[in-house]
């Protein structure tokens, strides 16, 4: 089948990106070294020390609610189970009968993002068990040249047709929220600067699929992207249930800094965020509509990152220019994220990552030390550019990610 390329005949948002090329001055606010060179870039800054690690894996002592037993393996390790696949025939099974009732040529539309997961999904699905397949790119305007170049790169070589939807909310939202989270900058309240992101794929992934009869959705979610402490971080410690204690958790942090919620459309994106990510509301829409939503490498194939690595790098998939992982690599606001927490926490998702592939027997301890350490420093120049894009001067932004390690040291 030749390969097709169109725009999604659904609403499509104007991209409202503004990119200001503020050059601001260079970052003299942290005091360590920052003169480590990496290409044309600098190393900018050294994070806090996280604490002890876990003798198993490499969870830090800040990690939030973790323990650890008197021969220093973590709690998370401890209850650790291994999970056992249900397998690619029974994953296209599970698609092949699901489709069956859907009045699409396709059996499965798949998010498709530019990173390595999706990209390694798409071929998966299409070329080992021959599914036929949709690819779904919602384009927030955040995401990288090279990521879009993966995209065109990896539906090219797989003959897969492309349905493309530009979003305009992230653009239009990341500014203020960059913003507004400077004037209190916590751990917990950086998620709003994504805040958009999510909504753009699968709801615009949803309505692609519901239009043209598509029964099912697949994305590139794996059980190694890890990110409790976000959640834990967030939620409220008064109450149990998960959803309200997030809620009564946002309120916390929009009670300390009101101006998260200054800008009014913006407000009904984080609406809408977090009614698909913490309520039924997604779940509620997918079954009126018939559609059914997998993450394979959840609970059918087991993800192994040298395999995946391998595969779609024979597509023509490349990781990003200056990017120290071939993680996350198609937005450029998830160094800024992995930045911020490792700043303040002194651990980001590459800990909560590698400590999980250790325990699945992926990784050895001493390759998740030093992948942790090698990948989460950070060049600037990837950072100043979500900054100049808010027309932030990058100087301040480092001194709020500053201000911030502050507090969260004095609330500790
Ligand atoms: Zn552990």
């Amino acid at each position: 089948m030749g390969r097709q390329r169109r725009h999604f005949n659904g609403p499509c948002l104007r991209d409202g990106s503004r990119r200001v090329n503020a050059s601001g001055p260079r970052n003299s606010l942290f005091p360590v070294a920052r003169t480590m060179p990496s290409g044309n870039t600098l190393t900018i800054a050294t994070a806090p020390d996280p604490g002890k690690r876990c003798s198993r894996c490499v969870l830090p002592s800040s990690y939030p609610g973790i323990r650890f037993d008197s021969a220093g393996v973590c709690s998370h390790c401890l209850a650790h189970t291994p999970v056992r696949y249900r397998g690619p025939v029974d994953l296209k099974r599970h698609i092949l009968e699901a489709s069956s009732r859907a009045r699409a040529r396709e059996h499965c539309l798949v998010l498709l993002s530019g990173g390595r997961d999706s990209s390694y999904l798409l071929y998966y699905l299409s070329k080992v068990l021959g599914v036929r397949t949709l690819a779904y790119f919602a384009d927030t305007g955040f995401v990288p040249p090279h990521a879009h170049g993966n995209i065109h790169r990896i539906v090219d070589a797989l003959g897969v047709e492309l349905a493309v939807e530009r979003s305009g909310t992230l653009t239009r939202c990341f500014r203020p929220h960059l913003r507004a989270w400077m004037r209190r900058p916590t751990a917990a309240s950086s998620g709003i600067l994504c805040i958009g992101c999510k909504l753009a794929y699968h709801r615009g992934a949803l309505r692609c699929a519901s239009t043209r009869g598509i029964g099912v959705m697949a994305d590139g979610w794996t059980r190694f992207e890890g990110g409790e402490y976000k959640r834990a971080l967030m939620k409220s410690p008064r109450v149990a249930a998960d959803a309200l204690a997030m809620a009564l958790g946002y309120a916390r942090e929009i009670a300390h800094n009101p101006r998260l919620i200054l800008n009014a459309r913006c407000v009904g994106a984080q609406i809408m965020e977090y009614a698909y990510l913490l309520t039924p509301y997604e779940r509620r829409r997918l079954r009126r509509a018939g559609i059914i939503k997998l993450s394979p490498f959840s609970w059918y194939l087991r993800w192994n990152e040298p395999e995946v690595v391998a595969r779609i790098s024979d597509l023509g998939w490349q990781p990003h220019r200056i990017a120290r992982s071939s993680w996350r690599g198609d937005c450029i606001l998830s160094p800024l994220r992995s930045f911020i927490y490792k700043q303040i926490l002194g651990f980001n998702d590459m800990d909560d990552a590698y400590s999980s592939l250790v325990r699945d027997g992926q990784m050895s301890r001493e390759e998740a030390l030093e992948r942790v350490e090698r990948e989460s420093e950070y060049d600037e120049a990837v950072l100043r550019e979500p900054c100049e894009i808010a027309g932030v001067d990058f100087g301040d932004f480092l001194a709020a990610v500053r201000r911030g390690r502050r507090m969260h040291e004095r609330s500790t």
